[in-house]
């Protein structure tokens, strides 16, 4: 990393700063994967970031591959969302009610991604979720929701679940203080499952509200739904009436601009989903989020219909202009080309690397989101990613640290490149990632 010749392992500013937070705040951290806590070693504090990189409080720079965990898809600090903040700055912070440049981001929105007739704004993909399946219930009248293993939703109580012992048992909890009624309606199956998606239906399909999934998994890494299960998702749904809900929180804008359902389409002719959960991306950075679906669903929200939905912050003036700055970056022509073809670059050469030096490698990439696995071949579901080697991933990860690369600090986090990463950058990665491949 060229432009830093004092290493990237210095870490006494970010300890200090670490020990100073857990006085404080939990963990030392506002959010459990930032304390490291997966890989081991010190969190980096960060202290300022530009285009592809960021500068830790021991003055280190980074090539940045997480982006905030994906909404910096322009980068950091792009000079026409920077403008477009400033001036919305100036016109105050938060008003509670209406502006014209929500309205803006909600048809920006709507017209890039052809499932949406409406959409309603929120402050974060948790918020999204939570209130998509709340409209998803009120709407069908039912109950019961089906997630998959290792999709994650945000941190709504009902979504915090994994599988019972089989169809006929519900979810079990995976945080303390969620009572078991509440997530008793919720039903988790295998990623990619046939058999079990459609023995799921036969028994609790006319009684399930919604199946929600995250298309391309990237809380696995980076799992895509094959086409046939996704088909299958979408013929299942319909049958049975229940409202299929994509969770597009980090693939919407950022695998195409019409999000991964756009992906999908090209394979399944006419498919769409009946509700989409966004957030990340369109926000730019800001806390921004939002839900969406047909005329038909959306109408039944407050002050419409009878399902109460609500935010202080929501649809913030500040955030708003940063969301409506980045699409707009985001939207010209060749940028989604450019932008893949750049991740592309980067898995590729990885993979080159590895298999040169008979390193085991897998990777799947999607506009700018990615993933790769230290395994011969990749994963399908959540048990398959449970198997991988998470020490050797834990090595590379610090290798890469150690060499000014930033990657997502745990094996089951997808990756994301940003507009503003050069060949060069990727080339300095590459570089690292080929000498931790050399040394084990
Ligand atoms: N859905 C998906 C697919 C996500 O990846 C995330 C967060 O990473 C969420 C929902 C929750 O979003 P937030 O962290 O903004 O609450």
């Amino acid at each position: 990393n060229t432009e830093n010749p004092v290493g990237h392992s210095e870490t006494s500013r970010s300890q200090a700063l670490f020990e100073r937070a857990k006085k404080r705040i939990p963990g030392g951290v506002n959010s459990p994967v930032r304390a490291f806590k997966a890989v081991g070693g010190t969190p980096r504090f960060v202290q300022r970031a530009q285009g592809a990189y960021f500068w830790d409080a021991d003055g280190q720079r980074f090539i940045d591959y997480i982006g905030s965990w994906g909404p910096m898809i322009l980068g950091h600090g792009h000079p026409a969302v920077i403008e477009a903040v400033q001036k919305a700055m100036l016109e105050g912070f938060s008003y509670g009610a209406p502006t014209e440049r929500e309205v803006e981001l909600a048809e920006q929105i709507v017209e890039r991604v052809p499932s949406l007739d409406m959409v309603r704004l929120v402050s974060s993909g948790t918020e999204a979720a939570m209130s998509a399946i709340r409209l998803a219930r009120g709407a069908t009248g039912r109950s019961k929701i089906i997630k998959f293993e290792g999709c994650y939703h945000g941190h709504a109580d009902a979504l915090l679940v994994k599988a019972g012992s089989g169809l006929a048992t519900f979810g079990n909890a995976t945080s303390a203080g969620v009572p078991p009624e509440v997530v008793q309606h919720t039903l988790v199956l295998e990623y990619n499952n046939i058999v079990e998606l459609e023995e799921a239906f036969s028994l609790h399909g006319s009684s399930t509200a919604c199946l929600m999934i995250e298309p391309i998994c990237g809380n696995m890494n980076f799992v895509r739904a094959s086409v046939l299960f996704m088909k299958r998702c979408r013929e299942l749904c319909t049958q049975y009436g229940v409202l299929f809900i994509f969770d597009e929180v980090m693939t919407g804008f950022r695998v195409a601009l019409g999000g991964a359902q756009s992906v999908y389409a090209k394979s399944i002719p006419g498919f769409k989903p009946d509700m989409t959960v966004m957030g990340k991306v369109i926000g730019g950075g800001m806390p921004l989020a939002a839900f969406g679906g047909t005329r038909d669903v959306m109408e039944q929200l407050a002050p419409l219909g009878g399902v109460y939905q609500a935010g202080t912050l929501s649809g913030n003036p500040i955030a708003t202009a940063c969301g409506l700055a980045t699409l707009h970056e985001l939207s010209k022509p060749g940028f989604y080309e450019a932008l893949g073809a750049r991740t592309q670059s980067l898995m590729t050469g990885m993979s080159a690397a590895a298999a040169k030096a008979g390193v085991p490698f897998s990777t799947d990439s999607e506009g700018g989101m990615m993933g790769f696995f230290l395994l011969d071949k990749l994963p399908h579901n959540y048990a398959a990613v449970m198997k991988t080697d998470s020490a050797l991933f834990n090595r590379f990860f610090h290798s890469m640290l150690a060499q000014g690369i930033y990657l997502a600090p745990a094996l089951f986090e997808a990756g994301f490149v940003s507009a503003a990463h050069t060949a060069e950058d990727v080339e300095i990665t590459l570089a690292a990632a080929t000498k931790f491949f050399a040394e084990i």
